[in-house]
């Protein structure tokens, strides 16, 4: 037992540019190993001499003592005869042909860098790029792997001295720290005047930059995964500004409040809550905003709730304190809308000079740095639906993983991967049209991209394209076949037919609300051929009669799916394009179920007679009307009727404020029922008009509503048990950002005693198709 041997460890995970080398060498030291380490594209490689029972124990310390941003996924070793060393080491970096490793996401400000950024003694005094092996930007500036200097777009900036002593010191915070910089050496920052002269440089552009927000400006701000456009939340006159000039009318914009504090005088909190603010992703978190609170309602028109996100570079504390000897504790900087850097629907801009030509007429001046973005990546928009608790106690970060709902995973959580439950094979799926994010997969990893957008345009097309190309090369994937939605004009189906030709490898189509329910069931890592309930309930989709699909009851497992209900058609007379228009949706799904368009209707009224007339002409001829089963614009045509809103001007809003105003304590619920394998509404839309007719409020209008939808998928789920024995269901799809109905649905679902799955680590909207389509692409792959 006591014989010199030595050992060859390989370790898996995302074990590079988070403090693991240092961390290894601390543990070889402390246990007197001698031997290396080092990072390579596969992961960390270790060799060290030593006794049997000292090594086994290091690997076992490895495990147990693991710095808070590494995760292991596999640690593999041999014994081999000693090699003799005389000391340890970190040794240069390899790169291996075809080896691939996950990459850490960005991370915000650590609590030792935040304190050094804030003290007049400290070298790095207010220096706006300070970061460490515990914190700072990674997937945002990454070009290659291995995770070296020279692999980022820290690589033209050459280390001073210092940084380069503490970057080789093994016993230092900053050991091998990719981005370490200081003022001497590291980027800087500078303000900018919309005609290009430039205001200020470092620290006093960021004075200037305050003095310009507190007078009521809008300032374009350069920050981790692009540009926001910022200005002072609680000055009516800057918000409104920021909407006109963005061209966006009611869609809310998110926060960036100093500290917890802050949002406490704004906002009701949970603990959970609280933590999910401070956690080191730093995401936007939607919060129940407080009576009486002073953030204009311009912010977020409409709405019970507003996206509340802490500071997360150094850059945003500067921001949000004065100069010299001022604590944290006494900011007098007022909270920001800070907002993406963008014309309402393309892409946020990263880059100085696209960001100089296209928010030139959207912001009043530039707080612009020289440490460019590699990969652009919106902020990560979460909340945390709160259920009855299960009484089982767990650790506040397990509990966040366990609760976290994602609207938008982006930045800090991309491009983590997802454990899969069973390895697939190497596939590209390239999501949906609106809210894309694309997928690669790889031995039981699934990496979803950062947030993409909406590929309506050729800017967000290009993102996509390039965000495919840097995935594929950054994580070394050579898709054997490629999987995207069942619609053909999909911009990021085309895409898919295109690269099957090129490289002439197979394409696998996949129905979108399969995909859906797939992405769902690999979320909660159910096993393969495994068979659930699936409630699709989302906008659009495309189905495989053609018509537009939304309100489904599925059978599923990876492979396959049966459509066992759902909502009976009704018209869409314009298509895609009466999505702006809730009204003709109401009246629509009235001609339908044969009801009188009342001339009393809010949307009757809302429509001039002779619109009305050719109307009612389109549909009775069927002309530009494709059918739909859509529980999206179901709720569209209820919120009209209800007489609360006939046009949007973002997606959902509808729906969204027709949840905003629900009376929780109304427990009235209108009848859907079911007929054969179709859901009727007629019933359930007399009983509203019937409300509407009587005075009822919209409130209570609202709740009826959303509780006759959890009674009927309380009704099918237990049909579908009787039939099937399935016991399990999984919901899926954008209406579940509906909380009212989420929570209520799923405390109904659980009393019947379904075993009930929701999404935690993707959305369940759009933004997490990709990682259905890949699964059920997997699924397909070679049979
Ligand atoms: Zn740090
Ligand atoms: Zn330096």
């Amino acid at each position: 037992m006591n014989d010199i041997s030595s050992a060859n460890i390989h370790i898996t995970g995302i074990v590079q540019g988070v403090g693991f080398r240092p961390f290894v060498y601390g543990l070889a030291i402390r246990l007197g190993l001698k031997g290396w380490v080092k990072n390579t594209s596969a992961g960390v490689e270790i060799q060290v001499d030593g006794t049997a029972e000292i090594i086994l124990s290091f690997i076992r310390s490895l495990k147990s003592e693991l710095p808070s941003l590494a995760r292991i996924d596999s640690i593999e070793f041999d014994f081999e005869a000693p090699r003799e060393f005389s000391s340890f080491e970190i040794i240069n970096s390899e790169s291996l042909v075809g080896a691939f490793q996950p990459i850490s996401p960005d991370v915000s400000i650590c609590p030792d860098c935040l304190r050094e950024l804030l003290d007049p003694h400290d070298r790095r005094y207010r220096y706006p790029f300070i970061n460490c092996t515990n914190c700072g930007p990674r997937f945002t500036i990454i070009t290659d792997i291995p995770y070296d200097r020279s692999n980022t777009t820290m690589a033209p900036f050459v280390m001073c001295p210092d940084c380069a002593a503490e970057y080789t010191n093994p016993l230092n915070r900053r050991f091998h720290a990719q981005p370490v910089a200081c003022p001497v050496c590291g980027p800087q920052a500078w303000l900018e005047a919309a005609d290009g002269h430039r205001i200020a440089e470092r620290n006093d552009a960021i004075l200037s930059a305050q003095e310009l927000l507190a007078n009521g400006k809008i300032i374009a701000i350069k920050g981790l995964g692009g540009f926001h456009l910022a200005c002072d939340a609680l000055n009516i006159e800057a918000v409104s500004e920021l909407r006109r000039r963005k061209l966006r009318v009611d869609k809310p914009f998110a926060l960036m409040m100093p500290d917890l504090k802050a949002v406490d005088e704004q906002c009701d909190m949970n603990e959970l809550e609280r933590a999910l603010l401070e956690s080191r992703q730093r995401p936007i978190v939607l919060l129940q905003r407080r009576p009486g609170s002073p953030i204009v309602a311009e912010v977020a028109p409409n709405q019970m709730t507003i996206g509340v996100m802490l500071p997360y570079t150094p850059f945003h504390y500067l921001l949000f304190t004065r100069e010299s000897g001022v604590g944290l504790h006494s900011f007098d900087i007022r909270p920001l809308v800070m907002t993406s850097g963008n014309l309402s629907d393309e892409p946020i801009a990263t880059d100085n000079d696209e960001a100089r030509l296209k928010l030139a007429s959207l912001a009043d001046a530039f707080l612009f740095h020289d440490r460019d973005i590699q990969t652009r990546c919106d902020d990560s928009v979460t909340r945390i639906p709160f259920f009855k608790e299960n009484g089982r106690t767990v650790s506040k970060e397990e509990k966040i993983k366990t609760s976290i709902y994602f609207l938008r995973r982006s930045r800090g959580y991309a491009p983590d991967p997802l454990q899969l439950p069973f390895e697939v094979p190497e596939l590209l799926a390239t999501g949906p049209e609106l809210k894309n994010t694309f997928c690669v997969t790889r031995k039981r990893y699934a990496f979803i991209s950062h947030h993409i957008g909406d590929m309506e345009n050729y800017e967000t097309m290009q993102s996509f394209e390039e965000g495919v190309k840097h995935f594929e090369r950054l994580f070394r994937i050579n898709p054997g076949a490629i999987v995207c939605d069942f619609h053909p004009d999909y911009l990021s189906s085309r895409y898919a037919f295109r690269r099957s030709q090129q490289d002439n490898i197979p394409l696998i189509r996949v129905q979108h609300h399969h995909a859906h329910i797939a992405a769902c069931m690999a979320d909660n890592d159910l096993p393969d051929h495994h068979l659930v309930i699936g409630l699709a309930f989302d906008g659009t989709g495309y189905g495989e009669d053609g018509a537009i699909w939304g309100g489904e009851f599925l059978v599923a497992d990876y492979a396959a799916y049966q459509r066992s209900f759902h909502l009976d058609y009704f018209p869409l007379p314009g298509g895609d394009a009466a999505i702006k228009r809730p009204a003709r949706i109401a009246l629509a799904l009235l001609w339908q179920l044969g009801i009188d368009w009342d001339d009393q209707l809010a949307p009757v009224k809302d429509l001039c007679f002779e619109e009305r007339q050719a109307l009612r002409i389109q549909l009775e001829r069927g002309l530009n009307t494709p059918r739909t089963s859509s529980m999206g614009r179901l709720f569209d045509a209820a919120a009209a009727l209800a007489g609360l809103r006939q046009r949007v001007n973002y997606e959902a809003q509808a729906a969204i404020e027709f949840e905003a105003v629900l009376d929780p304590l109304e427990s009235g619920a209108y009848l859907f029922i079911v007929r054969e394998n179709l859901v009727d509404v007629r019933e359930a839309f007399r009983g509203l008009l019937e409300d509407v007719a009587f005075g009822v409020s919209i409130p209570r209008i609202s709740a009826r509503f959303h509780n006759g939808l959890v009674v009927l998928s309380r009704q099918v789920c237990a049909s579908l048990r009787s039939t099937t024995g399935i016991n399990e269901v999984a919901l899926s799809g954008g209406v579940w950002q509906n909380m009212a109905l989420l929570v209520r649905t799923v405390q109904g679902l659980r009393k019947d005693g379904f075993n009930v799955l929701i999404h935690h680590q993707i959305p369940a909207n759009d933004g997490g198709l990709s990682l259905g389509q890949a699964m059920v692409g997997a699924n397909r792959y070679g049979s």
